[in-house]
């Protein structure tokens, strides 16, 4: 006989609680539904991208959520912790299934202090940092970190947003005028009065994270470590996996399942990561955050990994062996900001895998993906350009792709004229190339500015891009950054 649930063993869950209903719950459903599991979501707007999947309860029908669903779980790491234990305690006293991630792992990522403290306490380097709750701790936090600092409220904050870089010691008082709001709790920035966190400025040459998931017998399993490129603290584009990582995988690796292991999580995690130098000059890794929850910079792995980030986060949720999470192929993952591109130029480009939240349009809003996988690696940039140019919305990736397209344009048109002249070609290649260069925009950074009006990083000419345009190296590097 069958069944609707395919497990004998959890054959007690067929409904999945999830608080909020955005993007995230939505591809968490996507996963859930072959598993023979149904999704409902706690999420006050009705139109979310997961209404498309499944009943959305809005926060004041909470018992209605409760009574529909076996266990619970959160796509949305603001939810407050008070719901969280509520639906922990449930599950305690028998009545459902469970509430994962526990509750002190969004207790914890929900508050800076509390998280760098975590990191230090398991032996995970972070950047150097002090608690800020008046003026007079910011001068002396000065003082200890040594100038640059970066000024951050401790909790809600997300995406850049409450973060100053503080240059020279003339920019402390303007900046502690703009964030002592949130210290006292009256500002918009943060619900409740919160110290800042002042923290050494990191020259990171590349920022990283690493993805894992933990079932609840307390198996881990990781994902490659991908590079993630940032504008206006909003991630632009994902490279899975990050080329010429592997020496650093085994930290990554250590130090997520430390955490993991530690809160007792389980789920899918993802740890964001600067890369930096040791004493001996050696790339090493500093833990910047998580995020208790299914991550932006694992979107990649619907199609790039044997099993996707979702899937494993519904797997580890319901009781089920974790899957297979090597990556199948190098992949690029772009996010669609705030305009809808034209899906049928898109899709004409070999390779891309388009992924709509059927959200309203709004200024650099998250309103899709795209994951590029062409069969050859070695089109993976060359087609990077083409969706850049199909983008209406390039933030991020502009300069980069613009000069690149730019480029093989001047190739191209070369190509052709030698093809007819048979010559010349060689020569100007080399000052077309120049001459581009020479136009790049100037990235120097203003001083004392908010980390959102920095120049983007994804611009500055990265090593990712040139190593993995030799498609050996890039198919050697995967396979060596294979757990
Ligand atoms: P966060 O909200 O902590 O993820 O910070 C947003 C972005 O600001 C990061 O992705 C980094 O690009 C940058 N950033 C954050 N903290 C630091 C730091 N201590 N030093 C240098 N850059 C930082």
């Amino acid at each position: 006989m069958t069944t609707a649930n395919a497990y004998p063993v959890t054959q007690t869950i067929r409904t999945i609680g999830i608080l909020g209903g955005g993007q995230l719950g939505m591809m968490l459903a996507e996963a859930a539904m072959p598993l023979g599991y149904q999704c409902v979501f706690l999420e006050d707007n009705a139109h979310c991208p997961a209404s498309l999947y499944g009943q959305v309860f809005s926060s004041d029908q909470l018992d209605d959520f409760i009574a529909a669903a076996d266990v619970f779980t959160l796509e949305f790491e603001n939810t407050p912790t008070a719901t969280v234990e509520k639906l922990a305690n449930l599950s305690k006293s028998g009545n459902k299934q469970g509430m994962f991630p526990p509750p002190i792992a969004l207790d914890i990522a929900q508050d800076r202090l509390k998280e760098k403290q975590m990191f230090n306490d398991l032996d995970i380097a972070t950047v150097p940092f002090k608690e800020i709750s008046s003026e007079a701790d910011l001068k002396h936090a000065c003082e200890a970190l040594g100038l640059p600092i970066v000024l951050k409220t401790s909790r809600g904050g997300y995406d850049g947003k409450g973060q100053y870089v503080i240059k020279q010691e003339s920019d402390i008082k303007a900046d502690w005028q703009d964030l002592k709001d949130a210290v006292s709790g009256k500002g918009s920035l943060t619900p409740t009065p919160a110290p800042l966190i002042a923290e050494g400025f990191i020259d990171f040459s590349r920022e990283v994270s690493i993805i894992a998931a933990r079932a609840q017998d307390g198996t881990v399993r990781c994902y490659d470590l991908v590079e993630n490129h940032h504008f206006h603290g909003v991630l632009a584009k994902t490279q899975a996996p990050a080329v010429g990582t592997s020496h650093i995988f085994s930290q990554a690796k250590e130090a997520i399942t430390t955490v993991m292991n530690h809160l007792g999580y389980v789920g899918v995690m993802a740890l964001e990561l600067f890369v930096t130098k040791d004493d001996r000059d050696h790339d090493f890794l500093l833990a910047n955050e998580i995020a208790p929850r299914v991550h932006n910079s694992g979107h990649w792995s619907i199609e790039g990994a044997i099993t996707s980030q979702f899937e494993n986060h519904i797997r580890a949720v319901v009781n089920l062996p974790l899957g297979d999470t090597d990556n199948v192929h190098p992949a690029i993952m772009v996010n669609v900001l705030g305009q809808y591109p034209d899906i049928s130029a898109l899709l004409a480009i070999d390779g891309v895998h388009y992924h709509s939240y059927h959200k309203s349009e709004r200024k650099d809003r998250k309103i899709a993906h795209i994951t590029l996988m062409p069969n050859d690696v070695v089109d993976l940039e060359p087609s990077m350009a083409k969706v850049v140019a199909v983008l209406p919305n390039k933030v991020g990736l502009r300069k980069e792709y613009e000069s690149r397209q730019q480029q093989e344009q001047v190739n191209d048109d070369q190509l052709s004229s030698a093809q007819i002249k048979d010559t010349g070609a060689r020569d100007n290649s080399v000052s077309g190339s120049k001459a581009l260069n020479d136009k790049a925009p100037d990235n120097k950074t203003p001083s004392n500015t908010v980390i959102a009006d920095e120049p983007d990083k994804a611009s500055e000419p990265k090593n990712a891009n040139s190593e993995i345009s030799n498609p050996a190296d890039a198919k050697t590097k995967t396979a060596k950054a294979k757990k």
